[in-house]
């Protein structure tokens, strides 16, 4: 059985059962059995399924984010947008789904015809993670399905009642049983999934997890997809409005409690503007309301992970041990709740400005120029996401295309877009979701020569 708790209050919330390797074994032969069949379904059919969820999501929102507010400790105004957020990404798959995955013909001259068809990968593996379960489980689940393939499902032991919601909508939305098959339980049924022939395995999660599964499966030509951490950096310029980039800033480093891959982790600040943004930052994050996550006003919810309470205490601990000034926070609070915390005078001898936070806490550097900015930016394993804040679109242009991330932002931070494909470099990760190549990454392209005899 897996004990589920409720990180704000400590308190137990069900047991559900677990799965173990046999019962994954053989979740993994049902799905093998049944996915030609799937494969074969016309694709308005499989469309119809998930519009027919989409729509059992939208009946369901309140108590969809009450449970994944009641699991993961996150404020339940970001679970309803979490949810909402989740039918945009609905909707642009049904738009592209058929069109990204039409065969092609490239040539058809003097009786060759060649086509490009994409078939599905066959039986794909996701293990998912728990700080935006919805959007994480989403954006493997529906394009693998859209396309043909089996899904073997693995939420995060921190947001299993979420990830079974997810199965049983899609299932009453019509998709068969052992098509789409949940498996319950922590890293030991990670791995167990990982050690099925499976024809993909997508994973969203940390650095370290991912390193061991892609060691595990390196031998095996399996289709692997990481989707990791990071430690995201944003420059703002000389030229910016302080009061405005700060505000943008920490809305980007604490929303969702810190506690997304995309959040602001490390923020660089031309000497010129250094007082200004970092008077206004500390004024934001002021007004930030920490507590009870099922409270509509609270902006600062639970840590989900209690484990990572430690990281953050060694963080903040480090730093001011460096020679950090905490401007504000630095502590815990009742509820498995770390204060917002914002420090200065910090470098990168810090951990805080090296490893991922995961939490509402923040370094913010003074630099010199933007060739200093440029250097800090990159100086990281990491590769997922930088942004500069400027009002010259060039200079910004300019700065971003010499920094090493999978997504930049101008402007804006915290952000992902159905269209544009989400993906990471470095020690961030490998391959893809979203975008019209994050429905294709579910597909082979197999190659037809056609000659008329
Ligand atoms: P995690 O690595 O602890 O767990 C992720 C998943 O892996 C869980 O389902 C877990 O049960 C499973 N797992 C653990 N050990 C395993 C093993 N040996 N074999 C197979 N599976 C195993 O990560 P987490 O705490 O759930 O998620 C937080 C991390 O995810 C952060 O680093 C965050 O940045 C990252 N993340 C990245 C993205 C992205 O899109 N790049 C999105 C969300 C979260």
């Amino acid at each position: 059985m897996l004990t589920i708790y409720n990180p704000a209050t400590g308190t137990h919330i069900t047991q559900v059962p677990a799965d173990d390797a046999a019962s994954v074994a053989a979740k993994f032969q049902a799905a093998r059995a049944a996915q030609p069949a799937w494969a074969a379904t016309p694709m308005p059919q499989r469309l119809a399924c998930v519009a027919r969820f989409r729509a059992a999501v939208v009946a369901e929102l309140e108590a969809l984010a009450a449970t994944m507010t009641a699991e993961t400790g996150k404020p339940i105004s970001m679970s309803r947008n979490e949810l909402n957020g989740l039918l945009g990404r609905i909707d642009f798959f049904l738009a592209e789904a058929a069109a990204s995955t039409a065969t092609q013909t490239v040539l058809a001259e003097g009786g060759m015809t060649e086509q490009i068809q994409h078939i599905p990968l066959g039986v794909v593996a996701n293990i998912s993670a728990w700080n935006y379960p919805w959007f994480v489980g989403c954006n493997v689940i529906l394009p693998a399905l859209l396309t043909g393939n089996a899904v073997l499902y693995k939420p995060s032991e921190f947001a299993t009642l979420t990830g079974m919601a997810i199965v049983r909508l899609l299932h009453a939305a019509g998709v068969p049983a052992d098509v789409l098959a949940l498996c319950v339980g922590g890293g030991e049924v990670g791995a167990a999934l990982q050690a099925q022939r499976i024809d993909g395995l997508f994973f969203t999660g940390s650095y370290a997890t991912g390193a061991k599964i892609a060691q595990a499966l390196g031998p095996r030509m399996v289709k692997l997809q990481l989707e990791l951490g990071g430690k995201d950096p944003t420059y703002v310029c000389d030229d910016a409005n302080p009061a405005t980039a700060a505000a943008s800033l920490a809305d980007g480093a604490m929303y969702n409690t810190g506690q997304s891959c995309c959040s602001v982790e490390r923020i660089y600040v031309h000497e010129k503007v250094f007082d200004a943004f970092v008077a206004a930052f500390v004024d934001t994050v002021h007004g930030f309301k920490v507590g009870d996550p099922m409270d509509d006003s609270t902006y600062i919810g639970a840590i989900t992970r209690a484990a990572q309470l430690e990281v953050l205490d060694a963080q903040v601990a480090d730093a001011v041990a460096k020679g950090a000034q905490l401007l504000t926070g630095g502590t815990r609070l009742p509820g498995n709740t770390f204060a917002p915390t914002v420090l200065v005078d910090v470098d990168h001898s810090m951990d805080l400005m090296r490893e991922e936070s995961f939490g509402p806490v923040i370094g913010i550097q003074k630099v010199a120029s933007d060739a200093e900015a440029v250097a800090l930016m990159n100086d990281t394993r990491y590769g997922l996401t930088a942004g500069v804040f400027t009002p010259d679109e060039a200079r910004a242009r300019a700065l971003l295309a010499q920094v090493n991330a999978g997504s930049v932002y101008w402007n804006c931070c915290d952000r992902v877009s159905p269209r544009l494909p989400w993906s990471g470099h470095g020690d961030s990760g490998v391959g893809l979701t979203l975008s019209t190549y994050g429905i294709q990454t579910f597909t082979r392209p197999k190659a037809w020569h056609l000659r008329q005899a």
